[in-house]
């Protein structure tokens, strides 16, 4: 029995006062069945949409997706989804529906629905309707279709991405004729929205077992990025590695934590090897270079995907330093922060961790302390409030106008100071600052 929120079960009772049916729907019914407490409840009705706006006169309502039979109530300050029964019409080119009908059954609401576990509801008291055995399949930890995976997967694409995606975040096997389908049809994946296939990807990138699919399943990623092809396999003959580019690549993702920007940097850092790779005459092979390559390959990658602009700089930025291995002294640290800052330096050695526990274990330990030291320095560093931007310096833009210094130079000028400053070679004292540019400009 589900424990359903008294405002939740305010809104279907509202509902069913007008004769309507009502019930909580999808991901709510899963996760409550996991043991999880829902992100939101979903209900679906066998009201109409204007007859829900009837209903819910006195309440405020927003439309969002009126026209897919969706409305926003505001139930008791709580935003609630509530969508009316429907099934879906002619599928146009492997993606969304062309049209959506409403109907007055739930059966063939649910039937609509992509996997057995999103494809359960419960009425007000908690009581489930499972008409594909979605509680078993919960119980045994199976991802499996409703109905005929080939023709899901011909219908609508982006289910393929979803059942790894749930894959990947609960833990769960694929059940073995969805599988099939998930191969088969993965190609259908280019008729799908780059925005669609990343919003999942993302979610699966984060999943506690995203190392296993994206071994298991690498031929659909490839379909998604074919950019990745190249690295299946392709063994690195190096003592510094245990495993082909594409296996590393998939450790190195479990390895860090499960925030999105760090698994995509993960995912993204070595797929550029390939193209460097040099074998030198003992046989041992060489990637230098492979940073460079790797961060323009994802830039056109995430291009496609319509990543927000953010996300790509940071991703190419830590891929682009991910083998750069500074010296452990305080001065090449100083230098980092100040090209980049804090958050991002330790991000950069959470990014240098995971890659090096993907490793073989030659040197592991010392590779791992180094990263310990270095962590060690940035904090002191960060706690210190030393000068390491241009906003840090005791003197500005104007100053240096007054100095008679114009145009470009300005800022040549400050960025000359700051260096100096960074590598404590000039105080940051404004007298002193404006000495020195005084006399390098005469
Ligand atoms: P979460 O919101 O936790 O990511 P969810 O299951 O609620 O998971 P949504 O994308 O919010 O996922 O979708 C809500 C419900 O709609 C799903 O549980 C599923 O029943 C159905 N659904 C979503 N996308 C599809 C699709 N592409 N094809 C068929 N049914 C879908
Ligand atoms: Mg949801």
């Amino acid at each position: 029995m589900i424990s359903v929120p008294e405002y939740v079960i305010k809104a279907i009772e509202i509902l069913e006062a007008s004769g309507f049916e009502a019930y909580c729907v999808g991901g709510c019914v899963r996760d409550s069945l996991l043991g999880k407490e829902p992100d939101d409840w979903d209900i679906c009705t066998s009201a109409t949409p204007d007859e829900m706006k009837e209903v819910f006169a006195d309440h405020r309502t927003v439309e969002t997706g009126i026209k897919h039979g969706t409305l926003t109530v505001i139930v008791d300050r709580n935003p609630l989804e509530i969508t009316t029964y429907r099934t879906e019409g002619e599928y146009s080119a492997h993606r969304r529906p062309l049209n959506v009908s409403f109907i007055r059954d739930l059966d063939g609401d649910l039937s609509r629905r992509d996997l057995t576990i999103n494809a359960m509801c419960c009425d007000k008291n908690g009581a489930v309707t499972d008409m594909f055995g979605g509680t078993e399949d919960i119980s045994h930890k199976i991802i499996r279709c409703v109905g005929d995976p080939f023709k899901r997967f011909d219908e609508d694409a982006l289910r393929i991405m979803r059942a790894l995606r749930f894959a990947s975040v609960l833990g769960f096997s694929i059940d073995e004729q969805t599988s099939q389908a998930i191969f088969e049809k993965r190609y259908l994946l280019e008729y799908v929205s780059g925005e669609r296939i990343f919003s999942e990807l993302k979610k699966l990138l984060c999943g506690r077992n995203a190392v296993s699919v994206l071994i298991e399943y690498k031929d659909v990623f490839a379909a998604i990025m074919p950019e990745i092809t190249p690295c299946f396999g392709l063994e690195q003959h190096n003592k510094h590695h245990c495993y082909d580019v594409w296996t590393h690549i998939a450790h190195s993702v479990g390895n860090v934590r499960q925030d999105e920007r760090l698994r995509l940097t993960m995912l993204f850092h070595d797929i550029g090897k390939p193209q460097m790779a040099r074998f030198d005459e003992n046989g041992n092979g060489h990637f230098k270079g492979h940073p460079i390559r790797s961060a323009e390959l994802l830039t056109e990658i995430l291009d496609r995907f319509r990543s927000d602009n953010a996300t790509i700089k940071y991703v190419r930025d830590l891929v682009i330093e991910h083998d750069n291995r500074i010296p452990v002294a305080r001065k090449n640290v100083k230098r980092f922060m100040s090209k980049h800052d804090f958050d991002f330096f330790m991000d950069y050695l959470e990014v240098r961790r995971a890659d090096t526990m993907a490793q073989s274990d030659y040197m592991r330990e010392q590779k791992l302390q180094e990263l310990e030291q270095l962590a060690l320095i940035a904090v002191e560093i960060n706690n210190e409030n030393c000068c390491l931007k241009l906003t840090d310096l005791a003197v500005d833009g104007k100053d240096m106008i007054s100095l008679g210094i114009s145009g470009r130079q300005i800022g040549a000028m400050l960025q000359r100071l700051l260096d100096l400053v960074v590598d404590d070679k000039l105080e940051n004292d404004r007298r002193k600052l404006l000495d020195y540019a005084k006399e390098r400009i005469r």
